[in-house]
């Protein structure tokens, strides 16, 4: 068991009388302890950015933010094992994934380094003497309020760009998986040239620091990645004190796959993104197939194959490809949906539940498919974020269009298909943020992420994530003779 200590308002914080305990999802065995803050710790953090704000640089040097920024890369290069290992421990999600998602953050962060020295205003010459400056400007403080399922790297995508506009900010981790973060933004926190109070990190519950944060004047812009419901509730509680909020929320992603596509290569892909990839709790993951109804049972006979090889297992097995849901309540609503959907759908593969498996036995749920789904079906429309997917057949494109358009959801999409025309009729006409062609979840920092409809506002990553964490001034100047004069030196 590790006890964490977390940069608050300029110094440290170790675990003292109020902490939570994390524990392991594949044994139950409780594994991190970190400070459970209160809203008073909110207000400290906020006044200390705010200080850092007004009398350091950080704000005006874009050249300091990059050295800072490209510092933390390299720092963390250091560390990327014993950060997936915390990961491993605490999400539930295998070690190569882990790995993947701690060593891959140093691209991001070396991205918005150089986003950082060339974020640029412009000017216009609006008469004989009147120019207007049009500047770039940061927020202020900005809180990033971040997931379990990949909480490095969804907090990274929101707090690289912040830094990299020039804001302070507060972090709040998800609860379950605060431990590897806190480890892993200890390595920016430890960078000399940091200015004191630019980043804290505020370990705590939700519906207390959470909202303190959302509620507080002093916060300029929430950026939150997370459950559709949580996302409202910030909207509403954001509104009194008019910030701006960016929200990253789920998805019900359809996966079309025409039949003169590489199938193998799409069953392949699928299986990843919906069951090894943290066992299906990731917003994109395609939890939607849509099959054209010529290779529909050619497909479904691919899946159950990849399926039965799957072996899930503890995340730090080498053997595990595929690790424990991440909490018990995500446990119980995966079941939940399992158990009713085979009332009333033909299932498949997997399907298997342990009666009642105790905190001890791990929350393992394997791979699940169902085909033959009442239309309405919660299974079709609502996301459950497990690895459960369900198969329905298309005879026409416009079919298709119409399923992959049918629920609320609009975060991401794949089409895998050979034939150029087909390909982009359907990438146009499908309703969501990424179409990803004969592949799946590939994500750069140059390009942006977002939702369409229930998925989200705003977009991260990319040139548009940064100018999400920045605001923009005019400023007017009059020059006419005899109204200005330029000071002389000394
Ligand atoms: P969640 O329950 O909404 O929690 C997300 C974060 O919000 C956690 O840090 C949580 O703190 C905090 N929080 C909870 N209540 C709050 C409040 N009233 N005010 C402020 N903060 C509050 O989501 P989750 O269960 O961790 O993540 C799963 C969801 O995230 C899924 O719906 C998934 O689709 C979505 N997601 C979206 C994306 C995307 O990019 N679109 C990416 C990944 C995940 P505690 O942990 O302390 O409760």
């Amino acid at each position: 068991m590790k006890e964490h200590r977390i940069p608050l308002a300029g110094s440290w914080r170790s675990v003292g009388e109020l902490y939570t305990e994390i524990t392991n999802p594949a044994d139950g065995r409780v594994v991190s302890r970190v400070p459970a803050l209160e809203r008073q710790d909110v207000d400290a953090a906020v006044s200390a950015a705010q200080e850092a704000l007004r009398t350091s640089d950080w704000a005006w040097d874009g050249r300091l933010r990059a050295d800072v920024l490209l510092q933390w890369a390299d720092r963390l290069a250091d560390r990327v094992d014993e950060i997936a290992e915390r990961l491993v421990l605490e999400n539930g999600k295998v070690r190569r994934e882990a790995r993947f998602e701690v060593a891959n953050q140093i691209q991001v962060i070396r991205y918005n380094a150089g986003l950082a020295r060339s974020l640029a205003g412009r000017s216009h010459s609006l008469g004989r003497h009147v120019a207007g400056l049009v500047t770039v400007e940061p927020m202020g403080v900005v809180a990033v309020i971040s997931p379990w399922n990949w909480p490095i790297a969804l907090l990274t995508r929101d707090l690289a760009p912040a830094l990299a506009a020039g804001n302070a900010a507060l972090c709040k981790p998800a609860s379950q998986t605060a431990g590897a973060t806190a480890d892993f933004l200890a390595t920016l926190a430890e960078v000399g040239d940091l200015p004191p109070g630019i980043l804290s990190v505020v370990t705590g519950s939700g519906s207390r620091v959470g909202q303190a944060m959302v509620e507080h004047p002093g916060i300029n812009m929430i950026a939150f990645t997370g459950d559709g419901s949580t996302g409202q509730r910030i909207l509403r509680d954001a509104a009194p004190t008019f910030k701006k909020v960016v929200l990253e929320l789920g998805g019900k992603s359809p996966f079309v796959i025409c039949a003169d596509a590489d199938l193998d290569k799409a069953a392949g892909e699928l299986a990843s993104a919906i069951f090894t990839t943290t066992s299906g709790q990731i917003c994109t993951a395609p939890s939607r197939a849509l099959v054209e109804a010529s290779c529909f049972e050619e497909i479904a006979e691919r899946l159950c194959s990849i399926v039965a090889n799957i072996k899930l297992g503890d995340g730090l097995n080498e053997n595990s490809t595929m690790g424990p849901l991440t909490t018990r309540e995500q446990y119980d609503k995966v079941v939940r949906h399992i158990r009713e959907a085979k009332q009333n759908c033909r299932l498949l593969a997997g399907g298997d539940i342990p009666e009642a498996a105790s905190v001890n036995d791990g929350l393992f749920v394997g791979p699940t498919i169902f085909t033959d789904i009442p239309p309405g079906a919660p299974l079709l429309h609502e996301e459950i974020f497990g690895p459960v997917l369900t198969l329905q057949s298309f005879s026409t494109d416009e079919e298709a269009v119409a399923l992959a358009n049918s629920t609320s959801f609009g975060l991401s999409a794949a089409v895998f298909c050979r034939d150029l025309n087909r390909t982009m009729r359907l990438s146009r006409e499908i309703r969501a943020g990424t179409v990803w062609v004969n592949t799946y979840n590939r994500f750069y920092p140059e390009t942006e992420v977002g939702g369409y409809g229930d998925s989200g506002i705003g977009r991260m990553a990319g040139e548009s994530g940064l100018r999400e964490f920045t605001q923009t001034k005019h400023i007017n100047l009059d020059f006419t003779p005899g109204t200005i004069r330029v000071g002389r030196v000394g």
